[in-house]
């Protein structure tokens, strides 16, 4: 896995306006509180690799 693909993965799984994960219903049509566990692994996997600076201009 790349950057790319972990921001691809933010930008699909954001959170409804019921509070759960819309991309996991669109996905795979299942509910999911958000943040699920993608938006965990890709958000600890960013925080990592790059600047909490950049990390702050996502949320
Ligand atoms: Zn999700």
């Amino acid at each position: 896995m790349n950057d790319e693909q972990e921001q691809a993965i933010l930008a699909v799984h954001v959170r409804g306006l019921d509070g759960m994960c819309a991309g996991c219903r669109a996905w795979w049509s299942r509910l999911t509180p958000y943040p699920c566990w993608q938006v965990d692994w890709a958000t600890s996997r960013q925080a990592r690799t790059i600047t909490a600076r950049v990390l702050d201009g996502v949320r």
